[in-house]
């Protein structure tokens, strides 16, 4: 087949992002990002959820004071890459946590008390600021040099959601 160098209609097509009108939509575009090596990514539509989690397991298992998360229902989520992962029961919980199995980073939690649903963490979004936190939960176990964010609405222990 023979192929010319500048081809119009191909150029129309939308890949160049630059030129892309649907770039400027926001929050209807999807969030992307992935794990510090690059063999993990993921690409989520409609956060269904978004705050700060300051409850010991989240200290714990991200040996920070608190965690940026982003919820999505598990239809809207798309992750592909090798990972490793770990199931514990909290409570009456069992969560799920997947690991980039070549680098180890934090790449998506399956909250057992959120069924349904997966987690991400702000910190290995592409665009980090494209994070929109809308509460902080589990403050009574916060950390004294984490404050909860006064900007937002704080919630002692879990937030209500929906
Ligand atoms: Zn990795
Ligand atoms: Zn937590």
């Amino acid at each position: 087949m023979r192929t010319s160098g500048t081809n119009p209609v191909c150029a129309e097509s939308g890949h160049d992002r630059s030129g892309d009108s649907n770039h400027t939509r926001g929050e209807l575009e999807a969030l992307m990002g992935g794990c510090l090596c690059g063999a993990v990514g993921y690409a989520l539509n409609s956060p269904a959820f978004a705050g700060f989690c300051h409850c010991t397991d989240c200290q714990r298992f991200s040996g920070s004071g608190r965690l940026p998360f982003i919820g999505a229902a598990r239809q809207r989520m798309k992750i592909t890459g090798p990972m490793t992962s770990f199931a514990m029961t909290s409570g009456r919980a069992t969560i799920t946590r997947h690991f980039c199995a070549r680098c180890g980073s934090p790449v998506a939690t399956e909250p057992g008390s959120a069924p349904g649903f997966v987690i991400v963490y702000a910190g290995t979004l592409h665009e980090p600021d494209r994070f929109r936190p809308k509460f902080s939960q589990f403050t009574r176990s916060g950390c004294k040099w984490s404050p909860p964010d006064p900007r937002l609405p704080s919630y002692p222990a879990a937030a209500p959601q929906g």
